[in-house]
Parts: C-alpha cells; sequence; structure tokens
C-alpha cells in the first residue's frame, strides 16, 4: 500500500441513502477499531472501525448533523451523522482538532482495511476477538 507514494490516493464514501458523500484526499491512517459503550451505542453494534485523516483532506457534500458527546475518556467529541438516514459518519475529537475521525464501513472500498489497534477494550463485547492485533484498555492518547 505505501509502495507507491508518488501517485495521490483518493478514497470516497458516503452514508446509506447517498446524501452524504466525501473525498479523503490523503491515505486514511491509524485504522482502529474502538470498542467504547458510546460507539456501541451509536453504531448500534459491537465496536466502530474508525480511520483518520487531516481535516484538510476531507471534502463533504450533503447534510450532516452534530452531536455533541462526552467520552469516556472525557474529552469533547462531536459525532456527525447524516440528516437523513443517521448513517454515522465522521467524529471529532477536541483533543485532535487538525485530524477527523472517518467511520471505516461508511468507505466505499474497504478492501485495504486492516486494523492496527484496538482502543477501550476494557468495554469490548465478550464475544469479539482481537486475535494478534494490539488491544488498548482505554484510549491510545
Ligand atoms: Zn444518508
Ligand atoms: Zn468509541
Amino acid at each position: 500500500m505505501a509502495d507507491d507514494t508518488t501517485k495521490p490516493t483518493i478514497h470516497t464514501g458516503g452514508c446509506l441513502c447517498g446524501a452524504v458523500r466525501y473525498t479523503l484526499t490523503s491515505e486514511p491512517a491509524m485504522p482502529m477499531v474502538c470498542h467504547c459503550k458510546h460507539c456501541q451505542r451509536q453504531s448500534g453494534s459491537a465496536f466502530s472501525t474508525i480511520v483518520a485523516v487531516p481535516k484538510s483532506d476531507c471534502s463533504v457534500s450533503g447534510d450532516i448533523s452534530s452531536y455533541i458527546d462526552t467520552a469516556d475518556s472525557g474529552n469533547m467529541i462531536t459525532r456527525q451523522f447524516c440528516d437523513r438516514c443517521g448513517s454515522p459518519l465522521f467524529t471529532l475529537s477536541d483533543t485532535m482538532p487538525g485530524m477527523i475521525f472517518v467511520k471505516a464501513g461508511t468507505l466505499d472500498d474497504t478492501d485495504g482495511y486492516t486494523p492496527q489497534v484496538h482502543i477501550w477494550a476494557k468495554s469490548k463485547q465478550g464475544w469479539v476477538e482481537t486475535g494478534e492485533v494490539p488491544a488498548l484498555e482505554g484510549n491510545p492518547g
């Protein structure tokens, strides 16, 4: 994946209904799985899959709504989702203001997605196996 750094990579994605579309102009970094209870509730699933890019490398079209959440860590988190279908799309953290965290399941092409770390493993659902991938009890910062 990192063998052709001269070629610009464009990753696209969007919500379920298609009203929100986004383009990432840099390679998504920090592929991680978050097992915090808030991600479980927001996704209605066992965890959320996330990648990060600099905010300036993410352009979004369509109407998104925001929910200001206080994370388990105590940090302020802005969770953004499609106005129409409710798909969770982005998370902004006040601890990393230059970055935007993208719900990796909304990428059009998830073939290259391999998580490098599990976070908030202390609230991980019991049936989920993390295998060889490092698992942190809390937040990486
Ligand atoms: Zn939508
Ligand atoms: Zn989480």
